[in-house]
């Protein structure tokens, strides 16, 4: 850009001092020519006879000293020197060497030629005689004058430019460069807005960037609050309980302090929304996180983390007591009934209290224990709080290992079904078994469903196991009748997975596939299977029972005492708990048990006592008309071979 300038400048400059360098030449040229005329003509007007030419020498005289640009003056009669005014000129210049060229540049003539001249023409009586005149240049003189416009030239032409080319260059650093250095200091920083410009197009740039980066600036700041609030109730969410919970632990390592971590559920949530749908439920969070700040220590801290999962920060207390008592206080404000669209809704909240630093240093581990205490609250039978312990801790920390074991012993292969006889207590003879599962472990021996089953049915694993169970059992019931066993076998079937949405479809398949005879099974359920869905366990009962397939109702006695689902379910069996053949021998446990007996025989079903251990209860079961007993009295449990063994060796 600078070397275009400099060019398009020296340009200009260049041609400029050509054209005035000729226009010089030609003013002198001009003048040389016009004393040239002038003399030629006082001289031919002068001069009669060859004798008054010598006399002219004054006049040529003044001629060269008024002319600065001729050297000397020659007066020549054809070659022959008449006058010189310098003696020190006296060659004659050659006809190419007299300025006649019109082909040159009046400064070339004057540079490149010797002089210039003219004709003294004069009458001597009738004889027109005709003289030379020969102006000599004097080059050193025209020299001289052009030497100085060289050196004006060569001043304008390297000084201007640099000063044109400095100022430009303070003009652009001004005027361009320094706002669009502020414009780009503020697009990336937005330390300070820059002053309005005074170029147009600068200060359209600049305001439209300040009006961008402003708009940016409050569109950040509303992406950080959503970054960091929850939509549906406002409150902050878990993006915003980190960056407070790290903030405060760092001011609570500070100062020495402890402070409270409190994880908040809703208990039965899930069922609200299903049954009055989400927008009621979502409804009704939006008022439950609004009571929780409204009933909180202002600066104290909540969030909802999850669906109905509230974190809540306490630091405003002195002792538990007081602690307990704000806890109590957040859980009593939800306690209410609520009415929202005219439906009224009884909650509560079950809550896990984590103390920093005592169980937890960091975000993760005060989220993970308060989470371990509320599911310890919710256990207990909900609508409470729970602290974390150690001991709650190695607990969960146990149930979360037997758990990933006991899914890999399925992989492993390492379940195996033990088989209890059914004994009729009138004739003592065996008609039937239960089949019960058994975790031989590698490393820990036989495992008692007791310590996995349960942790199966909450965590759902007891669907696949079942599978297997059940696989299991029939298939062991076709082996038996191949062998000339043909023995019923109960199964027990868990609620869960009698409720999975599979069940009825691969029970189907694999009594096809099989092709067991039906009779020679039967499904133990338990009470638990009553508490909920009613009409979906009124209709998996009746497929089951549809196919022929007998139903015991398990432990009963010890769930839910409703005696309505006897009549309303297909249940061919009552199987009476042990805690009640344990009690056999006092007035309470004989009235119980000779109840349940009857009401077996009014209902037309069949009453088998568990957990029969001596021979004075198999007497009383038979004075009471009960028809069949199970327990140790006649066997335990036995693996497949034992009981084969057992049963074919059997003497009643
Ligand atoms: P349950 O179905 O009520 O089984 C009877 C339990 O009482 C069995 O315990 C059995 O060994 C025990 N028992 C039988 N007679 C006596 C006795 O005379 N004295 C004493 N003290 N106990 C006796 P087990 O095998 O430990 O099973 C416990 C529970 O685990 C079962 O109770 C059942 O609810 C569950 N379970 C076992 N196997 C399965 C299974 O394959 N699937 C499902 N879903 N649950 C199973
Ligand atoms: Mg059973
Ligand atoms: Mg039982």
């Amino acid at each position: 850009m600078v070397f275009i300038l400099l060019s398009i400048a020296a340009l200009i400059l260049t041609k400029q001092y050509l054209e005035q360098r000729e226009e010089t030449s030609f003013i002198i040229s001009k003048t040389l020519q016009d004393d040239m005329a002038e003399l030629t003509y006082i001289l031919s007007k002068n001069i009669t006879k060859d004798a008054t030419i010598r006399s002219s020498h004054a006049i040529l005289d003044r001629a060269t000293l008024t002319n600065d640009y001729i050297a000397a003056i020659f007066v020549l009669d054809d070659n022959d020197i008449l006058i010189t005014t310098d003696p020190h000129y006296n060659t004659i210049p050659s006809m190419e060497e007299i300025y006649h060229d019109e082909t040159l540049s009046f400064y070339d003539r004057l540079l490149f030629k010797k002089g210039i001249e003219g004709y003294i023409r004069f009458y001597q009586g009738e004889t027109l005689h005709q003289l030379k005149l020969i102006f000599i240049f004097d080059h050193d003189e025209i020299e001289k004058h052009f030497q100085k416009s060289r050196s004006n030239f060569v001043i304008y032409f390297g000084l201007l430019p640099i000063l044109i080319l400095f100022s430009s260059l303070i003009i652009i650093r001004y005027v361009i460069s320094l706002p669009l250095e502020k414009l780009r200091q503020f697009a990336y920083y937005q330390t300070s807005i820059p002053k309005a410009f005074k170029l147009k197009e600068l200060e359209a740039i600049r305001s439209s960037m300040v009006q961008t980066f402003s708009r940016l600036d409050e569109e950040q700041k509303e992406l950080y609050k959503m970054a960091r609030t929850d939509r549906l109730s406002g409150l902050a969410n878990r993006n915003a309980l980190n960056e407070y919970l790290e903030r405060l632990i760092a001011d609570s390592l500070h100062a020495n302090q402890e402070f409270a971590f409190l994880f908040l559920d809703i208990d039965h949530f899930k069922a609200i929304n299903d049954e009055l749908g989400n927008p009621i439920g979502d409804e009704l969070l939006k008022k439950v996180s609004a009571k929780i700040k409204a009933v909180l220590p202002s600066n104290d801290f909540v969030a909802r983390v999850g669906g109905d999962e509230f974190v809540i920060v306490l630091h405003q207390y002195e002792t538990l007591t007081e602690l307990t008592t704000i806890v109590d206080r957040i859980q009593q404000s939800i306690q209410d009934q609520w009415i929202i669209e005219n439906n009224p809704i009884n909650i509560s909240s079950s809550v896990g209290i984590a103390l920093y630093p005592k169980d937890g240093v960091e975000v993760t581990s005060l989220i993970q224990h308060s989470n371990i205490a509320m599911y310890e609250a919710k256990k207990k039978g909900r609508a409470q709080y729970y602290f974390f312990t150690d001991d709650l801790n190695t607990k969960v920390q146990d149930t979360i290992a037997l758990d990933k074991a006991m899914r890999q012993a399925l992989e492993d292969d390492e379940y195996e079904l033990y088989y209890q006889p059914k004994t009729d207590v009138q004739t003592g003879a065996i008609e039937g078994v239960e089949a019960l599962i058994r975790w031989i472990s590698p490393t820990h021996g036989v495992i008692s469903p007791a310590i996995f089953i349960p942790l199966a049915e909450e965590n759902g694993f007891i669907v696949k196991l079942g599978d297997w169970v059940l696989q299991e059992a029939i298939y062991q019931q076709i082996k038996w009748k191949e062998k000339g066993l043909d023995i019923q076998i109960s199964i027990n079937v868990a609620t869960k997975q009698l409720l999975d949405s599979n069940f009825e479809y691969k029970f189907t398949n694999l009594l096809q596939e099989s092709r067991v005879d039906v009779s020679k099974i039967k499904i133990e359920i338990t009470e638990y299977l009553f508490l909920e869905h009613n009409n979906k366990n009124l209709h998996v009962l009746h497929f089951i029972h549809d196919k022929g397939i007998e139903i015991s109702l398990d432990d009963f006695g010890t769930g839910y005492s409703s005696l309505s689902y006897l009549k309303k379910f297909p249940i061919d069996t009552l199987k009476i708990d042990k805690i009640f053949m344990d009690d056999y021998n006092t007035p309470e446990g004989a009235i119980f048990l000779e109840t349940i007996v009857k009401m077996g025989q009014t209902l037309n079903m069949k009453v088998i006592a568990e957990g029969v251990e001596s021979k004075e209860q198999v007497e009383y079961l038979k004075s009471i008309d009960c028809n069949t007993y199970q327990g140790f009295y006649c066997s335990k449990p036995l693996p497949v071979k034992d009981f084969e063994l057992f049963y074919t060796t059997y003497d009643i």
